[in-house]
């Protein structure tokens, strides 16, 4: 045993493989009270934005049942269930970042934020900085999508 031991020693880098990885937490991982206070504006500001943007598709889309009916040819009519359809999806879409977004405030509010949600491990700055509403560090996410 000693010897086996002395040996991975001396070959050196068979110690520490593994214990350094693309994921193992560095300075750029810790986030400061101003850097988190940014990201918390940007999604907050963002959350305005899609509040705005919903009430917008569900007044038209109000206004679209309204008008429903009244006298249009079928090609016509085409036309605006497609439209219609098309907003339904983009609203749910925005609820469905907005929720996103909501949960990202939480998890800022809470000290969890920047955490990888399936291997607890930080999700990385850089990433979060261009995805502020990331749940899943790059490899949780890419096997996620591969499945
Ligand atoms: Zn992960």
């Amino acid at each position: 045993m000693a010897t086996r031991a002395a040996k991975s020693a001396i070959t050196g880098n068979a110690v520490t493989e593994g214990s350094v990885t693309e994921n193992s937490v560095t300075t750029t991982d810790i986030w400061s009270a101003d850097e988190l206070a940014e990201v918390r504006e940007r999604l907050l500001a963002e959350i305005d934005e899609l509040h705005t943007e919903i009430l917008r598709a569900e007044t038209e889309l109000a206004a679209g049942n309204a008008s429903e009916g009244a006298g249009d040819d079928p090609a016509d009519a085409g036309a605006k269930t497609y439209e219609r359809e098309r907003e339904i999806a983009l609203t749910l879409n925005a609820r469905d970042v907005l929720a996103q977004n909501e949960r990202a405030i939480a998890r800022i509010d809470a000290g969890t934020y920047g955490v990888c949600e399936s291997c607890q491990r930080p999700i990385g700055k850089e990433r979060l900085q261009a995805f502020p509403r990331a749940t899943l560090c790059v490899a949780c996410k890419q096997r996620e999508e591969r499945r």
